[in-house]
């Protein structure tokens, strides 16, 4: 905030000062005042005439030169010399024989209200000035316009950045990520070569991912590897209290970007102000709604090729509005995970680059004691051990002080739930393993690409991601039954293993329910069943136009035996799969517990009972080091 002391609150300021000052002097009284004792004297010794009396003063004039002389002798000074008469003034003194008095001395007099505009108009604009100021403060503290006057501009000039210092060299354990925007600073660098193609480059890449780690890095290595302007803004600073502004704010920092383009404009918490619109038709956001509509109408102005290239982060996509992630807006998205051990090993060795570690420090065994940390966390832990070790007056960072910044990071709450203890972190392994061996054992199962035991999201612990191997309209019996299996999966894996079940199939039992009811009542699947359609919720009722479901109480119940029997039918083929091929099961596991994350390819050799390539962690790790490093991209998970 260096333009604290902009131009517009200094002239405001000397208006104030300038204010004060007429006020002072038009306070000061014109007239030579005279004690309120003499001024009954006089008036008693009929030596004073036409007054004049306002609620504070009065104001008169002497009649004699002997009246004057009367008078001490400063304040006879101060009335002058030449001739009578003297105008003089008193201050008004509570009097309550003052009218008896004037009466007695037959003066002319006559009343007046203060005439003292200069102060009336302090007493008015004062206040106002001030609220001004305070306002001002406010909107800078927010993240600052300008001035007064600039409401409606964005803040992003204040933010634009001409160097971020950043490069891809900070960033670690997200390459995949990395090599995509990559690709994006050659669009920014070599335009023509794209354009000369008829390439259109794209406008909106929206990076999703948890907070912490390392959305904004991204976007400012990408400015600064590109070497162009970085401007940043949060996407809550958009919405103000005043419908309108939000909007103006959009345009504006469109209007500048394009100036310096090529440049990057990164827009935070993007889904603070690219909400669904109209969730409430009464009390809708206006304002949001209007800025939004503004920053949509503003994405599909500007030409693609200007050179301005859009990024915007949230860490939840599902709430944001379609119409944003539409072809030729946020069209691109790339998702940054929670690092894994390997990842978390590189960001660790990042950020301890410039900091002395004692030869007993292991990173690797502290990536392995930090699951489920983002690169912000990892970064924090290395500055608490720093600070630990300076604190201690050593001279390089030992594992001790790992581990002291290690409980203190992980004692938030928070933190402490997403990290597992060694049970849960076994339990997680077996359930995903059984998703995934089960996944890999049935014919008509797509391919697991990858399961992950790395906690992400706020439910799911771990993950198995299976992609199709093409799109699919239409899904067989058997199809069907074998994604049932891979479902209940997790579940019996557990059951296997510990002999004890756990919450930790809730969706996925949610899921399978939901999939054997679709299959009884509406695919026409069960024999007992038939080919009636049973559904019960609006499809049924369009059809019939009746209310309630279209059969009676017995089919109901018929449809729920049905249900429970596809699932116990499902449970006890897991349970045989899963048995026979147990020692497949285990290795999985402990492969998981060690590496937190399988790939496609290393499943299916541990599956075969193959060693899997670069075996261990430290392996792969070494192997990351030296080479590419070990990339991967997350999609939605499965
Ligand atoms: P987000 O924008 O996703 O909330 P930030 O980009 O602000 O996260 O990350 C905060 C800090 O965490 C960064 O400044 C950096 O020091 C550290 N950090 C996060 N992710 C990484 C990473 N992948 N590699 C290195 N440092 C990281
Ligand atoms: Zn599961």
């Amino acid at each position: 905030m260096e333009n604290k002391l902009d131009s517009g609150s200094i002239a405001l300021f000397i208006g104030l000062l300038f204010l004060v000052a007429l006020q002072l002097f038009w306070a000061t009284p014109g007239v030579p005042p005279i004690a309120y004792s003499d001024f009954r004297r006089l008036l008693d010794a009929h030596e004073i005439d036409n007054l004049v009396i306002s609620p504070t003063r009065i104001t008169g004039e002497l009649r004699s030169e002997q009246a004057k002389a009367a008078l001490p002798a400063s304040d006879a000074a101060a009335l002058g010399g030449g001739p009578p008469p003297y105008t003089f003034s008193t201050i008004r003194v509570a009097d309550d024989s003052l009218p008896v008095r004037l009466a007695a001395a037959g003066v002319r007099y006559s009343g007046t209200l203060d005439s003292n505009w200069a102060g009336s108009l302090l007493g008015w604009l004062a206040p106002l000035l001030l609220f001004m100021i305070v306002w001002q403060f406010m909107m800078r503290r927010g993240g600052g316009t300008r001035d007064f006057m600039g409401i409606g501009r964005s803040r992003a000039h204040v933010y634009v950045q001409r160097e971020t210092g950043a490069t891809f060299n900070d960033i670690a354990g997200i390459d995949e990520a990395k090599k995509e925007l990559q690709q994006i600073v050659s669009f920014l660098c070599h335009p023509e070569r794209y354009r000369r193609l008829g390439g259109k480059i794209p406008k909106g890449i929206l990076i999703v991912g948890a907070p912490g780690t390392g959305k904004t890095l991204l976007a400012k290595a990408l400015a600064g590897e590109a070497g162009v302007p970085f401007f940043s803004i949060s996407g809550s600073s958009f919405v103000e209290m005043f419908v309108g502004v939000g909007a103006a704010r959009v345009r504006d920092l469109f209007e500048q970007a394009q100036r310096q383009a090529p440049c990057i404009v990164f827009i935070d918490e993007l889904d603070a102000l690219g909400k669904v619109r109209g969730a409430s038709p009464i009390s809708g956001n206006d304002e949001r709604e209007q800025t939004l509509n503004q920053l949509l109408v503003e994405l599909d102005g500007f030409e693609a090729n200007a050179g301005v290239i859009l990024l915007a982060a949230t860490n939840r996509p599902e709430t944001l509005d379609p119409a944003l992630l539409r072809p030729g807006r946020f069209d691109r998205h790339i998702a940054i995970d929670r690092p894994d051990l390997v990842g978390r090993r590189q960001i660790l060795a990042v950020h301890t680059r410039k900091v002395p570690l004692a030869p007993d420090v292991d990173l690797e065994e502290l990536a392995a004691r930090t699951p489920g940390c983002v690169g912000a966390d990892l970064a924090n832990i290395v500055n608490e051990a720093a600070l630990h070790a300076a604190e201690a007056d050593r001279s390089s960072v030992a594992m001790a002080d790992f581990d002291e910044a290690i409980d203190r990071a992980l004692a938030g709450s928070e933190r402490k739930s997403r990290v597992m203890n060694a049970l849960e972190k076994l339990t997680i392994a077996y359930h995903e393993a059984g998703h995934a061996l089960v996944a890999q054992s049935r014919a008509h199962c797509d391919p697991v690409k990858k399961v992950s035991i790395i906690p992400r999201g706020v439910a799911a612990l771990g993950y198995t991601q299976q992609v199709p191997t093409e799109d699919r309209y239409v899904l067989r019996r058997s199809e069907l039954l074998d994604r049932l299996d891979a479902l209940l999966g997790g579940r019996v894996s557990e059951e296997l293993v510990f002999g004890d079940a756990s919450t930790g199939a809730e969706n996925d039992l949610e899921r399978a329910t939901a999939m054997a009811w679709h299959m009884v009542a509406r695919y026409g699947m069960s024999e007992r069943i038939g080919l009636a359609n049973c559904a019960d919720d609006g499809v049924a009722h369009a059809l019939g136009g009746a209310e309630g479901p279209r059969h009676g109480e017995h089919t109901a119940q018929c449809i729920d035996d049905e249900v429970r029997r596809l699932l116990n039918e499902a449970h006890e083929r897991v349970a045989r799969t899963l048995d026979d091929r147990r020692e497949a099961l285990d290795r999985i596991a402990k492969c998981l517990l060690d590496r937190e994350v399988l790939e496609h390819d290393e499943l299916v050799a541990l599956i075969a009972g193959e060693p899997v390539q670069g075996d261990g962690a430290e392996a792969r790790v070494r192997e990351d080091t030296s080479g590419e490093g070990q990339s991967r991209r997350v999609e939605r998970a499965a």
